[in-house]
Protein backbone atom coordinates (compact mmCIF):
# COMPACT_ATOMS: atom_id res chain seq x y z
CA UNK A 1 0.00 0.00 0.00
CA UNK A 2 1.44 3.51 -0.77
CA UNK A 3 0.59 5.08 2.44
CA UNK A 4 -1.07 8.62 2.35
CA UNK A 5 1.81 9.87 4.37
CA UNK A 6 4.95 9.74 6.39
CA UNK A 7 7.21 11.87 8.15
CA UNK A 8 10.78 11.91 7.77
CA UNK A 9 12.90 12.48 10.34
CA UNK A 10 16.76 13.42 9.37
CA UNK A 11 20.43 14.12 10.62
CA UNK A 12 19.88 16.06 13.94
CA UNK A 13 17.36 14.28 15.25
CA UNK A 14 19.05 11.91 16.84
CA UNK A 15 22.12 13.85 17.93
CA UNK A 16 19.94 16.44 19.44
CA UNK A 17 17.83 13.96 21.68
CA UNK A 18 20.65 12.14 22.76
CA UNK A 19 22.22 15.61 23.98
CA UNK A 20 18.55 15.98 25.95
CA UNK A 21 18.73 12.56 27.58
CA UNK A 22 22.44 12.67 28.17
CA UNK A 23 21.87 16.29 30.12
CA UNK A 24 18.98 15.28 31.96
CA UNK A 25 17.06 17.77 30.39
CA UNK A 26 14.27 16.45 29.07
CA UNK A 27 11.19 19.06 30.79
CA UNK A 28 10.14 21.86 29.75
CA UNK A 29 12.97 23.93 31.62
CA UNK A 30 15.74 22.62 28.68
CA UNK A 31 17.87 24.98 26.51
CA UNK A 32 16.14 23.68 23.26
CA UNK A 33 12.78 25.25 24.27
CA UNK A 34 14.12 28.50 23.41
CA UNK A 35 16.98 27.49 20.45
CA UNK A 36 13.91 26.19 18.92
CA UNK A 37 11.31 29.05 19.31
CA UNK A 38 13.95 31.63 18.57
CA UNK A 39 14.88 29.52 15.09
CA UNK A 40 11.13 29.24 14.09
CA UNK A 41 10.50 33.25 14.63
CA UNK A 42 13.69 33.96 12.76
CA UNK A 43 12.01 31.32 9.77
CA UNK A 44 8.83 33.25 9.73
CA UNK A 45 9.95 36.46 10.32
CA UNK A 46 7.94 37.41 13.53
CA UNK A 47 8.73 38.72 16.65
CA UNK A 48 7.92 36.03 19.39
CA UNK A 49 7.32 32.12 19.36
CA UNK A 50 5.90 30.02 21.58
CA UNK A 51 6.17 26.37 21.91
CA UNK A 52 3.15 24.54 23.54
CA UNK A 53 1.56 21.05 22.92
CA UNK A 54 -0.16 20.92 19.56
CA UNK A 55 -2.11 22.46 17.21
CA UNK A 56 -5.05 22.49 19.17
CA UNK A 57 -3.83 23.73 22.24
CA UNK A 58 -1.76 26.61 19.84
CA UNK A 59 -5.24 27.63 18.59
CA UNK A 60 -6.74 27.54 22.13
CA UNK A 61 -4.05 29.95 23.77
CA UNK A 62 -4.44 32.17 21.13
CA UNK A 63 -8.30 33.20 21.68
CA UNK A 64 -7.36 32.69 25.06
CA UNK A 65 -4.36 35.21 24.53
CA UNK A 66 -6.79 37.84 23.09
CA UNK A 67 -9.40 37.35 25.91
CA UNK A 68 -11.86 35.39 23.94
CA UNK A 69 -15.13 34.51 25.84
CA UNK A 70 -18.62 33.26 26.06
CA UNK A 71 -20.00 36.27 24.79
CA UNK A 72 -18.47 35.83 21.65
CA UNK A 73 -18.30 34.74 18.50
CA UNK A 74 -15.46 33.76 16.11
CA UNK A 75 -15.76 33.11 12.65
CA UNK A 76 -13.92 30.07 11.08
CA UNK A 77 -14.09 28.25 7.30
CA UNK A 78 -16.53 25.77 7.11
CA UNK A 79 -14.38 23.43 5.68
CA UNK A 80 -11.56 23.13 8.27
CA UNK A 81 -10.15 20.56 10.96
CA UNK A 82 -12.42 19.84 14.12
CA UNK A 83 -9.48 21.65 16.46
CA UNK A 84 -10.36 25.06 14.41
CA UNK A 85 -14.13 24.79 16.24
CA UNK A 86 -13.35 23.11 19.82
CA UNK A 87 -10.48 25.27 20.37
CA UNK A 88 -13.41 28.40 20.16
CA UNK A 89 -15.69 26.07 22.45
CA UNK A 90 -13.26 25.71 24.88
CA UNK A 91 -12.87 29.52 25.64
CA UNK A 92 -16.74 29.25 26.00
CA UNK A 93 -17.15 31.31 22.50
CA UNK A 94 -19.29 30.23 19.47
CA UNK A 95 -17.90 28.99 16.29
CA UNK A 96 -19.37 30.58 12.94
CA UNK A 97 -18.45 28.66 10.11
CA UNK A 98 -18.55 30.74 6.93
CA UNK A 99 -18.24 28.99 3.41
CA UNK A 100 -15.11 29.09 1.57
CA UNK A 101 -13.99 29.71 -2.22
CA UNK A 102 -14.16 27.19 -5.01
CA UNK A 103 -10.73 27.40 -6.13
CA UNK A 104 -8.49 27.01 -3.15
CA UNK A 105 -11.19 25.45 -0.73
CA UNK A 106 -10.08 28.72 1.98
CA UNK A 107 -12.06 30.92 4.18
CA UNK A 108 -13.99 33.21 1.46
CA UNK A 109 -13.56 37.17 2.00
CA UNK A 110 -17.14 37.89 0.33
CA UNK A 111 -18.35 35.21 3.23
CA UNK A 112 -17.09 37.38 5.87
CA UNK A 113 -18.25 40.80 4.20
CA UNK A 114 -21.93 39.08 3.71
CA UNK A 115 -22.20 37.73 7.35
CA UNK A 116 -20.62 41.12 9.26
CA UNK A 117 -22.99 43.38 6.58
CA UNK A 118 -26.12 41.07 6.50
CA UNK A 119 -26.24 39.71 10.11
CA UNK A 120 -24.07 42.19 12.65
CA UNK A 121 -24.83 46.23 13.64
CA UNK A 122 -22.18 48.18 15.53
CA UNK A 123 -22.93 48.53 19.04
CA UNK A 124 -21.72 52.16 20.33
CA UNK A 125 -21.33 51.94 23.55
CA UNK A 126 -19.91 48.09 23.53
CA UNK A 127 -17.87 49.69 20.56
CA UNK A 128 -17.96 46.19 18.73
CA UNK A 129 -19.94 44.44 16.09
CA UNK A 130 -22.92 42.35 17.58
CA UNK A 131 -24.56 38.96 15.70
CA UNK A 132 -28.07 40.20 15.76
CA UNK A 133 -28.79 35.92 15.91
CA UNK A 134 -27.16 35.78 19.01
CA UNK A 135 -26.50 39.21 20.94
CA UNK A 136 -22.60 38.44 20.84
CA UNK A 137 -20.24 40.04 20.01
CA UNK A 138 -18.29 38.96 16.80
CA UNK A 139 -14.47 39.12 17.86
CA UNK A 140 -12.37 37.06 15.99
CA UNK A 141 -12.08 35.48 12.49
CA UNK A 142 -9.80 32.20 12.16
CA UNK A 143 -8.41 31.86 8.46
CA UNK A 144 -6.86 28.38 7.64
CA UNK A 145 -4.47 27.78 5.13
CA UNK A 146 -6.10 24.73 4.06
CA UNK A 147 -3.64 21.79 2.63
CA UNK A 148 -0.65 24.50 2.42
CA UNK A 149 -1.98 27.07 -0.06
CA UNK A 150 -2.27 30.43 1.56
CA UNK A 151 -5.65 32.45 2.16
CA UNK A 152 -6.20 36.03 0.52
CA UNK A 153 -5.03 37.68 3.43
CA UNK A 154 -5.15 41.59 2.06
CA UNK A 155 -8.81 40.94 1.76
CA UNK A 156 -8.90 39.45 5.59
CA UNK A 157 -6.97 41.71 6.95
CA UNK A 158 -8.83 44.73 5.56
CA UNK A 159 -12.22 43.23 6.26
CA UNK A 160 -11.22 42.52 10.17
CA UNK A 161 -9.77 46.18 10.38
CA UNK A 162 -12.82 47.55 9.32
CA UNK A 163 -14.90 45.37 11.84
CA UNK A 164 -12.45 45.37 14.76
CA UNK A 165 -11.89 41.37 14.33
CA UNK A 166 -8.92 39.85 15.67
CA UNK A 167 -6.98 37.48 13.19
CA UNK A 168 -5.86 34.13 14.43
CA UNK A 169 -4.01 32.60 11.61
CA UNK A 170 -4.16 28.67 11.27
CA UNK A 171 -1.13 27.22 9.67
CA UNK A 172 -0.92 23.82 10.80
CA UNK A 173 -1.08 22.71 7.27
CA UNK A 174 1.25 25.52 5.82
CA UNK A 175 4.60 25.86 7.15
CA UNK A 176 6.37 27.94 4.99
CA UNK A 177 4.13 29.17 2.67
CA UNK A 178 4.31 32.41 1.74
CA UNK A 179 1.73 35.14 0.16
CA UNK A 180 2.05 38.44 -1.40
CA UNK A 181 0.53 41.73 -0.50
CA UNK A 182 -0.02 44.11 -3.62
CA UNK A 183 2.63 46.49 -3.90
CA UNK A 184 4.94 44.38 -2.13
CA UNK A 185 7.89 42.60 -3.94
CA UNK A 186 7.25 39.10 -4.44
CA UNK A 187 6.50 36.65 -1.58
CA UNK A 188 7.95 38.00 1.17
CA UNK A 189 5.09 37.45 3.59
CA UNK A 190 4.83 33.81 5.56
CA UNK A 191 1.37 32.37 6.67
CA UNK A 192 1.36 32.31 10.32
CA UNK A 193 3.05 35.59 10.82
CA UNK A 194 0.64 37.77 8.56
CA UNK A 195 -2.17 38.24 11.32
CA UNK A 196 -2.53 38.86 15.03
CA UNK A 197 -1.25 35.86 16.10
CA UNK A 198 -0.70 32.61 13.95
CA UNK A 199 -0.69 28.78 15.22
CA UNK A 200 1.10 25.73 13.95
CA UNK A 201 0.91 22.08 14.69
CA UNK A 202 3.95 19.64 14.60
CA UNK A 203 2.31 16.42 14.67
CA UNK A 204 3.48 13.03 12.62
CA UNK A 205 2.32 14.71 9.26
CA UNK A 206 2.90 17.77 9.21
CA UNK A 207 5.77 19.62 6.85
CA UNK A 208 8.14 19.58 9.88
CA UNK A 209 7.34 17.57 13.06
CA UNK A 210 8.38 17.17 16.76
CA UNK A 211 5.58 13.98 17.06
CA UNK A 212 3.30 15.83 19.00
CA UNK A 213 3.51 20.16 19.52
CA UNK A 214 2.57 23.20 18.44
CA UNK A 215 3.66 26.82 18.57
CA UNK A 216 1.66 30.54 19.06
CA UNK A 217 3.58 32.95 16.71
CA UNK A 218 2.76 36.64 16.80
CA UNK A 219 4.02 40.61 16.48
CA UNK A 220 2.75 41.95 19.84
CA UNK A 221 4.67 41.80 22.85
CA UNK A 222 1.97 42.17 24.98
CA UNK A 223 -0.21 38.69 23.42
CA UNK A 224 3.50 37.24 23.32
CA UNK A 225 3.69 37.89 26.88
CA UNK A 226 0.14 35.93 28.08
CA UNK A 227 0.81 33.32 25.55
CA UNK A 228 3.65 32.77 27.94
CA UNK A 229 2.12 32.93 31.26
CA UNK A 230 -1.20 31.40 29.99
CA UNK A 231 0.74 28.34 28.72
CA UNK A 232 2.53 27.69 32.17
CA UNK A 233 -0.34 28.09 34.77
CA UNK A 234 0.00 31.98 35.27
CA UNK A 235 2.69 31.98 37.80
CA UNK A 236 2.44 35.30 39.94
CA UNK A 237 5.79 36.93 38.98
CA UNK A 238 7.95 36.43 42.18
CA UNK A 239 5.16 34.81 44.44
CA UNK A 240 5.28 31.17 44.72
CA UNK A 241 2.42 29.17 44.19
CA UNK A 242 0.11 31.99 43.41
CA UNK A 243 -1.74 32.39 40.10
CA UNK A 244 -2.78 35.26 38.59
CA UNK A 245 -5.30 33.98 36.00
CA UNK A 246 -7.27 30.66 34.60
CA UNK A 247 -4.15 29.22 33.05
CA UNK A 248 -3.32 25.77 31.08
CA UNK A 249 -0.11 23.43 31.06
CA UNK A 250 0.30 23.57 27.28
CA UNK A 251 4.14 23.31 27.58
CA UNK A 252 6.32 21.57 25.02
CA UNK A 253 8.98 19.29 26.43
CA UNK A 254 12.87 20.00 25.34
CA UNK A 255 12.94 16.07 23.79
CA UNK A 256 10.16 17.94 21.60
CA UNK A 257 12.11 20.80 20.50
CA UNK A 258 15.23 19.17 19.63
CA UNK A 259 13.34 17.20 17.40
CA UNK A 260 11.59 19.99 16.17
CA UNK A 261 15.09 21.87 16.10
CA UNK A 262 15.96 19.04 14.14
CA UNK A 263 13.35 19.26 11.72
CA UNK A 264 13.40 23.19 11.18
CA UNK A 265 17.17 22.74 9.35
CA UNK A 266 15.25 20.61 6.72
CA UNK A 267 11.90 22.29 6.27
CA UNK A 268 12.86 23.99 3.15
CA UNK A 269 14.03 20.73 1.67
CA UNK A 270 10.46 19.44 2.78
CA UNK A 271 8.66 22.13 1.27
CA UNK A 272 10.62 21.58 -1.95
CA UNK A 273 9.57 17.55 -1.59
CA UNK A 274 5.57 18.86 -1.63
CA UNK A 275 6.44 20.73 -4.55
CA UNK A 276 7.88 18.66 -6.76
CA UNK A 277 5.57 15.81 -5.76
CA UNK A 278 2.78 18.44 -6.83
CA UNK A 279 4.81 19.40 -10.01
CA UNK A 280 5.02 15.53 -10.83
CA UNK A 281 1.36 14.86 -10.46
CA UNK A 282 0.07 17.86 -11.99
CA UNK A 283 2.34 16.42 -15.08
CA UNK A 284 0.74 13.08 -15.18
CA UNK A 285 -2.80 13.71 -14.57
CA UNK A 286 -3.11 16.28 -16.45
CA UNK A 287 -4.02 13.91 -19.11
CA UNK A 288 -6.98 12.46 -16.74
CA UNK A 289 -10.66 13.77 -17.44
CA UNK A 290 -12.71 15.06 -14.54
CA UNK A 291 -10.12 15.55 -12.10
CA UNK A 292 -10.02 19.13 -10.64
CA UNK A 293 -5.90 19.24 -9.60
CA UNK A 294 -4.87 21.96 -6.76
CA UNK A 295 -3.63 25.67 -7.92
CA UNK A 296 -1.48 28.20 -6.55
CA UNK A 297 -2.36 31.52 -6.60
CA UNK A 298 0.08 34.01 -8.53
CA UNK A 299 0.01 35.58 -5.14
CA UNK A 300 1.18 32.72 -3.36
CA UNK A 301 3.67 29.78 -2.73
CA UNK A 302 1.44 26.56 -2.21
CA UNK A 303 3.41 24.05 0.22
CA UNK A 304 1.16 21.45 -0.88
CA UNK A 305 0.96 19.15 2.67
CA UNK A 306 -1.15 17.37 1.17
CA UNK A 307 -2.30 17.14 -3.05
CA UNK A 308 -6.04 17.69 -2.63
CA UNK A 309 -8.18 16.71 -5.77
CA UNK A 310 -11.68 17.47 -6.57
CA UNK A 311 -13.69 14.45 -8.51
CA UNK A 312 -15.94 16.00 -11.22
CA UNK A 313 -19.36 14.18 -12.67
CA UNK A 314 -17.31 13.60 -16.26
CA UNK A 315 -14.88 11.42 -14.28
CA UNK A 316 -17.38 8.62 -14.51
CA UNK A 317 -17.53 7.56 -10.95
CA UNK A 318 -18.18 9.05 -7.56
CA UNK A 319 -15.17 9.89 -4.69
CA UNK A 320 -16.29 7.40 -2.73
CA UNK A 321 -16.02 4.90 -5.38
CA UNK A 322 -12.86 5.91 -7.10
CA UNK A 323 -10.90 6.05 -3.00
CA UNK A 324 -12.37 2.41 -2.55
CA UNK A 325 -10.78 1.30 -6.28
CA UNK A 326 -7.71 3.06 -5.86
CA UNK A 327 -7.33 1.17 -2.42
CA UNK A 328 -7.99 -1.78 -4.02
CA UNK A 329 -4.97 -1.32 -6.51
CA UNK A 330 -2.75 -0.52 -3.58
CA UNK A 331 -3.21 3.40 -3.28
CA UNK A 332 -4.42 4.69 -0.19
CA UNK A 333 -6.27 8.13 -0.11
CA UNK A 334 -8.34 10.44 2.57
CA UNK A 335 -11.62 12.63 1.74
CA UNK A 336 -11.34 15.62 2.70
CA UNK A 337 -12.77 17.37 5.82
CA UNK A 338 -16.53 17.20 7.01
CA UNK A 339 -17.88 20.60 7.24
CA UNK A 340 -18.01 22.01 10.79
CA UNK A 341 -22.09 22.41 10.20
CA UNK A 342 -22.19 18.44 9.93
CA UNK A 343 -20.49 17.81 12.69
CA UNK A 344 -22.44 15.92 15.78
CA UNK A 345 -20.14 17.45 17.89
CA UNK A 346 -21.98 20.89 17.27
CA UNK A 347 -25.29 19.63 16.24
CA UNK A 348 -26.74 21.48 18.91
CA UNK A 349 -25.45 25.05 18.05
CA UNK A 350 -26.16 23.92 14.59
CA UNK A 351 -29.69 23.06 15.70
CA UNK A 352 -30.50 26.37 17.23
CA UNK A 353 -30.33 27.88 13.57
CA UNK A 354 -27.26 30.04 13.85
CA UNK A 355 -24.80 28.48 11.02
CA UNK A 356 -25.01 30.07 7.66
CA UNK A 357 -25.41 27.50 4.92
CA UNK A 358 -22.11 26.75 2.95
CA UNK A 359 -23.06 24.90 -0.04
CA UNK A 360 -19.36 25.24 -1.43
CA UNK A 361 -18.06 23.31 1.51
CA UNK A 362 -20.44 20.81 1.04
CA UNK A 363 -20.14 20.08 -2.25
CA UNK A 364 -16.05 20.31 -1.66
CA UNK A 365 -16.34 17.71 1.27
CA UNK A 366 -18.57 15.33 -1.48
CA UNK A 367 -15.64 15.65 -4.43
CA UNK A 368 -12.64 15.78 -2.59
CA UNK A 369 -9.93 13.79 -1.61
CA UNK A 370 -6.02 13.71 -1.20
CA UNK A 371 -3.57 11.42 -2.84
CA UNK A 372 -0.65 9.76 -0.98
CA UNK A 373 1.46 13.27 0.23
CA UNK A 374 4.16 11.54 2.43
CA UNK A 375 7.53 12.99 2.49
CA UNK A 376 9.15 9.81 1.71
CA UNK A 377 6.98 9.42 -1.57
CA UNK A 378 9.11 8.51 -4.33
CA UNK A 379 8.63 9.50 -7.78
CA UNK A 380 7.81 5.42 -8.77
CA UNK A 381 4.64 5.90 -6.18
CA UNK A 382 3.62 8.94 -7.74
CA UNK A 383 3.89 7.02 -11.41
CA UNK A 384 1.81 3.98 -10.05
CA UNK A 385 -0.52 6.52 -8.51
CA UNK A 386 -1.64 8.24 -11.70
CA UNK A 387 -0.99 4.89 -13.65
CA UNK A 388 -4.07 3.39 -11.50
CA UNK A 389 -5.92 6.83 -11.63
CA UNK A 390 -5.46 6.21 -15.25
CA UNK A 391 -6.41 2.60 -15.53
CA UNK A 392 -9.78 3.14 -13.52
CA UNK A 393 -10.96 6.05 -15.68
CA UNK A 394 -10.36 3.62 -18.56
CA UNK A 395 -11.85 0.80 -16.70
CA UNK A 396 -15.55 2.65 -15.83
CA UNK A 397 -15.16 5.60 -18.79
C1 LIG B 1 -3.49 19.31 12.31
C2 LIG B 1 -4.35 20.53 12.37
C3 LIG B 1 -4.70 21.13 13.60
C4 LIG B 1 -4.45 20.50 14.92
O1 LIG B 1 -3.16 20.18 15.22
P1 LIG B 1 -2.84 19.07 16.31
O2 LIG B 1 -1.38 19.24 16.54
O3 LIG B 1 -3.18 17.74 15.71
O4 LIG B 1 -3.64 19.36 17.53
C5 LIG B 1 -5.40 22.32 13.56
N1 LIG B 1 -5.80 22.87 12.41
C6 LIG B 1 -5.52 22.30 11.22
C7 LIG B 1 -5.98 22.98 9.99
C8 LIG B 1 -4.81 21.11 11.16
O5 LIG B 1 -4.58 20.52 9.98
Amino acid sequence: MIPVNEPLLGENTLKYVTDCVESGWISSAGAYIRKFEEAFAEYLGVRHAVTVTSGTTALHLALAALDIGPDDEVLIPALTMIAVPYAVLYTGATPIPLDVDSEIYNLDPEQVRAFMDGRCRYDKSRKRWIDRATGKAVRAVIPVHLYGHPCPMEALMDLARSYGLAVVEDAAEAHGALYRFSGDPPLTRAAGAIGDIGCFSFYANKIITTGEGGMVVTGDDGLAEKARRLKDLAHAPGARFLHTDLAFNYRMTNLQAAVGLAQLERIEANIAVKRDMAAAYEKLLSGIQGLTLPLEKEWARNVYWMYAVCVEESFGLSRDALMRRLRDKGVDTRSFFVPVNRQPALERIAAGGVFPESPVADDLAARGFYLPSGLAITRDQIETVCRALGEIQAESG
